[in-house]
């Protein structure tokens, strides 16, 4: 099954329209194929009936952003919820409701170290100031000519500790997978690799996440490195949690990985694909 569960489009901070992720899934050889917009559901629609069109089966998903423990940032893929579940869209409201201000503060930030406009730059390439990211501030810095690319930008600006970095509350990880199985979804951890957490501090996320009722982890992403992939399959079968694979395609050339394109999972585990209809 060549199954990606993980991906953004325009809607976030993508740079292909939904109805175009969903073509270039196809044309890469996806059979299974969820959006996962970053706190957002509004791509579904037209990504649903592109992916009927082909013939492709699509899951409605969501990527939830969440605060966990002392100010890491923790990502939920949502996979098969309903999108008119009240309480998921009114929970997913709150947590964009803060990205605005949290822009206008990294922004003053930036410009204490000399860059400066950033907070009206990243509205450019984010059109919407509710879904403004820091993938958006990248861009405009990258754009300005101070970084080659945005990795370099999330390096000396934007991650954890550097200047223009802020702390910001999200959602909690109880409210996000409630939000998840009260819309009829699977919550999975997403890109469990990318937090630089220690060994012991990923062991306490997941064992909370399960005691929150949590289902899955992403054993493949395609924003972790690859050689993660026995670390995270050990961990799905420690804690009973159902095997997730996404590329977390943001666009070409933006992405380590193409849509469609990620190994298979390891044959043992449970594919989260089986909670789906
Ligand atoms: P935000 O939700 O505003 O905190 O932005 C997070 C987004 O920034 C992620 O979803 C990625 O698209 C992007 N991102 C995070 N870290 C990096 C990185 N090291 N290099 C490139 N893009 C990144
Ligand atoms: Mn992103
Ligand atoms: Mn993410
Ligand atoms: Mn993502």
């Amino acid at each position: 099954m060549n199954a990606d569960l993980h991906c953004h489009s325009t809607v976030s901070d993508g740079l292909l329209a939904p109805i175009e992720v969903v073509r270039r899934a196809h044309a890469n050889g996806v059979e299974l194929l969820a959006l996962t917009d970053h706190d957002e559901l509004k791509g579904l629609a037209e990504a649903k009936a592109e992916a009927k069109a082909l013939g492709m089966r699509f899951v409605d998903g969501v990527e939830v952003s969440v605060s966990w423990g002392d100010d890491t940032t923790v990502h939920v893929i949502a996979l098969g919820i309903d999108p008119a579940n009240v309480q998921l869209v009114e929970g997913l409201v709150r947590v964009r409701a803060g990205r605005d201000a949290r822009a206008l503060r990294m922004a003053a930030e930036l410009d204490k170290v000399g860059i400066h406009g950033a907070y009206e730059g990243a509205l450019r390439f984010a059109g919407n100031p509710a879904l403004v990211s820091r993938a958006h501030m990248a861009r405009f810095i990258v754009e300005q000519g101070l970084a080659r690319d945005a990795k370099s930008v999330f390096d000396h600006w934007l991650a954890k500790g550097k200047p223009g970095y802020v702390s910001h509350a999200w959602a909690t990880l109880e409210e996000a997978i409630s939000w998840i199985h009260g819309a009829g979804g699977v919550a999975v951890v997403a890109h469990p690799g990318r937090y630089r957490l220690t060994k012991a501090a990923l062991r306490k996320l997941l064992t909370e996440f399960k005691a929150c009722g949590g289902d899955g982890i992403e054993v493949l992403s395609g924003s972790q490195w690859a050689g993660d992939v026995d670390e995270m399959a050990t961990l799905a079968r420690t804690f009973g949690l159902l095997a997730s694979t996404g590329s977390d395609f943001h666009g070409p050339g933006e992405s380590w990985i193409d849509l469609g394109r990620m190994p298979a999972l390891p044959p043992d585990l449970v594919p989260v694909w089986t909670r789906l209809h």
